[in-house]
Order: C-alpha cells, then structure tokens, then sequence
C-alpha cells in the first residue's frame, strides 16, 4: 500500500462490505454512508427462506451462470473458498445443500450474518453513518442529503454500491442512473432479471395457484432448463423461469415445455395407447394437474383423443410469454453502469477515484447463490484494487 486513503463508501450491500472489509484489513480509513436506517436490507430479505450465500457447483459450469467474463473474472479472484473462508474467520460456519448451494449453518439467521460482519468492520476501525443519502458527487467531494440538510464530504477515494432497482423498499431504488446519465456517464437501462414470466393462462389453470409443476424441461431460444414451475395468477415463476429471463430479454417469447422430459415420445404414445382413455393415461404418466387443465383447454377433442398428437403435444406445449413482471418485482435487474464505462479496476472512466461494485453494474446471473457471489467478488475486487 502506498498510503492509507480516506475512503467514503455509499450503500451497505454486500457489495459495499466486502470492499470496505478489503479495505480496513489493508489498512484504509473507511466510512459507510447509507440513506436507510439500517445496513443491508435487501441482503436480510434474500435470506428469507434460507440464505443461499455462494454456490459450490464446480467450474466450468459456475462461471457459465456469469453473462459476462468481466464478472467471471471476478468471481474467479474471489471465489466460493475465500467466501468460506471469510465466513468463517467471522464466526459463521457454513454448510453445503441442495445443487451446490452454500448456506450458513442452520441455527445461524441472516440478521447473525449481517451482525457479525458488521461487528468484525467496527473493529477493524468502520465507521457507519445512516439516513445520509448520496446526491451528488464530483473528482473529490461527495454531496449527502441528511435530514434535508446537503453536506460535502472530501474523500481520496469514493467507492459506489448502490445495487440495482428491484425491491425498492429496502433502498436499492435506481435513482442514481438519472445522476450518472447527468454526468454524461454511459448507463444501461434496468430491466427486470429472476423474475416470472407473465403467461395469460386460462382460469382452469390459474386454479392451481402455488402448485409446483415437477420435472419439466423448459425451451427458450437456444435456452433449455429442467426443473420445478410453481403456477401463479399471472403466469409461472421457479428456477427454470428465472433461468430462461435472459432469452426472453433477447426477444424470444415462444416457451415450450416438455412435460416428460426423462420419457421418450414413443414411451409417452405407448403408456397412452394402454390406458383405458387419455385422461388415464395423463394420470398414469403423472403429468402434474395444472398441465393437464392446461392440455384439455387447448387441444379440441379430436386432438386429445389422437394418442400421437397428445403424446407430441404433451413433449412440446406452448406458451406465449408476455412480459417479464415488474422490475420492483424481480429478485434482480440488468442493466446499470456497463463495463465499457469503467476501468478493470472497476473505477469510472470519467471520476478515476469513483468505484463501482455489486448488483450496480451491468451483468446477469440466475439464483442459487451466484448473484451474492458476484456482489461479494465485485466489492472484494474493488477492495484490493485501490492502493
Ligand atoms: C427477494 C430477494 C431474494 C434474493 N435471494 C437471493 C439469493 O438467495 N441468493 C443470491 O445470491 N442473491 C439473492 N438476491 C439478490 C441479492 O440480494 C442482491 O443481488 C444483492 O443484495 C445486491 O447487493 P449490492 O451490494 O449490489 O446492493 P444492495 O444489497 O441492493 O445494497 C445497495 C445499498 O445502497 C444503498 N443506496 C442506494 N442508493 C443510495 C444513495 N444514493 N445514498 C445512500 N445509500 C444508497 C441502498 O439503500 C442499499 O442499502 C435476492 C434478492 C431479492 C430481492
């Protein structure tokens, strides 16, 4: 390290306290301003259900989730082990589940997660400031709103983890795109990204609400997942779903669903032909109920009853998808500051002391761990990259 620097961090993301915790280890004045009352929102509410904190699934697979090799990139610096590994040193043993997935152990909470980094960072000499939202920033001074009062803050360097625009509540509002566009800094609209498809889908089916849809394979484009459907008023949602979000932003709309994806047609045909009719035979193939309604509402009666034509309907039923939900909706979004706009350091191009990380910048992973890993990679990258 050259000297240590006095450096402002805005947001309390995950994003925001790897970098911060790079920082302090390396010797570095750090203060946290945050516009919420509380650190970390949005990074409690994915721990709702079960914290799924990193995924262990083996490369190359892992980086494949990634868009983009600048993210990949990162995620190769500071991967699932380091995230283990810092867990650990504060306190927070983890355990592997289902698919890879990385969770805390089970008697841990996410608020125990949150505390503990927390208290590690006060530690090390953070200090945290609340309620102070960033409005304006410059080469050298950042603008905070606090109690309706602005204040300038110098700083040597500014680090920016302010997260996408989903979920708003919990502070990640996007606002900050109006003020990077204002400052000629190349931004990316935000899109919704893990979020449902919308699917006009027939009352009969929607009657289903909150039923899983098991094992089936979905096709979008040149996209293909194998998984659980959950049925909602608007359309589906699941793994499959958030999965496939990429190829419908590239203008893919056509869903096709194999209903039986470990059963070749002609063993769909035959158990067909044996049943006593084709609503026995859906039953004894097991086809989840919801698609069954959804197979009645479409086929005409001649067309049900033709064995082969159900059996090729039943490995490729179609969807129209209509639009992703709303981006307040969606688990994360797209778009933000792209990397051609910042330096490998992950610097602007145009504030070479201003640092972005995390779920701000533009690139897109599924669930299952992979969006926390890069926020947590992204900070750390930033963290060891100022000097
Ligand atoms: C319902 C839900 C479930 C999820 N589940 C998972 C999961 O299981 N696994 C997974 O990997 N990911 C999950 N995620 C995604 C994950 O939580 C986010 O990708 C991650 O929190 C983004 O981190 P970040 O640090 O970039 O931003 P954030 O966590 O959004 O933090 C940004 C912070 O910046 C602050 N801020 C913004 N603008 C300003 C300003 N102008 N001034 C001051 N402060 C500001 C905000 O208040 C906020 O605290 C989930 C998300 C949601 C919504």
């Amino acid at each position: 390290m050259e000297s240590a620097k006095q450096v402002i961090i805005i947001g309390t993301g995950p994003a925001a306290l790897m970098a911060g915790t790079l920082l302090l280890e390396r010797g570095h004045a750090v203060t946290f301003y945050e516009q919420k009352k509380a650190a970390g929102r949005k990074f409690l509410v994915a721990g709702h259900g079960g914290f799924n904190l990193s995924n262990r699934i083996d490369q190359p697979a892992f980086l494949e989730m990634y868009d983009r090799e600048e993210i990949r990139e990162m995620v190769r610096a500071f991967d699932v082990d380091d995230l283990v590994a810092f867990l650990d040193k504060i306190g927070i043993p983890t355990y592997i589940g289902s698919s890879g997935k990385v969770f805390p152990q089970v008697h841990i909470k996410p608020i125990d997660v949150l505390n503990a980094w927390l208290a590690y960072l006060k530690r090390l000499g953070a200090t945290f400031l609340f309620g102070c939202q960033m409005v304006d920033f410059d080469a050298d001074m950042v603008t905070l709103l606090v109690e309706g009062n602005e204040e300038t803050k110098a700083y040597d360097r500014l680090v920016l983890a302010l997260g996408g625009a989903s979920w708003s509540k919990t502070g990640a509002t996007g606002k900050w795109l109006e003020l990077f566009r204002g400052k000629g800094i190349e931004v990316v609209p935000f899109e919704a990204s893990n979020a449902g498809f919308e699917i006009a889908l027939p009352e009969a089916v929607r009657a289903f609400e909150g039923q899983p849809v098991k094992h089936v394979a979905c096709y979008l484009g040149q996209k293909e997942k194998y998984g659980e459907l959950v049925v909602t008023q608007y359309g589906f949602e699941g793994a499959p779903v958030f999965y496939l979000n990429g190829a419908f932003r590239q203008g893919n709309k056509a869903l096709l669903l194999d209903a039986k994806p470990g059963f070749s047609l002609e063993k769909i045909i035959h158990i067909l032909e044996q049943a006593k009719n084709p609503t026995e035979g859906l039953k004894q193939l097991k086809i989840a109920k919801a698609l069954v309604a959804y197979i009645k509402h479409k086929l005409r009666k001649e067309e049900f009853l033709d064995r082969h034509f159900l059996g090729q309907f039943i490995k490729r039923i179609p969807f129209t998808i209509e639009a992703l939900r709303p981006v307040d909706e969606a688990i994360s979004t797209v778009g933000g500051v792209p990397f051609s706009a910042l330096n490998n350091d992950l610097s602007l191009k145009q504030f070479p002391a201003v640092y972005c990380c995390g779920e701000m910048m533009d690139w897109d992973a599924p669930t299952g761990g992979y969006l926390l890993q890069a926020c947590f990679a992204s900070g750390a990258w930033v963290g060891s990259m100022i000097k």
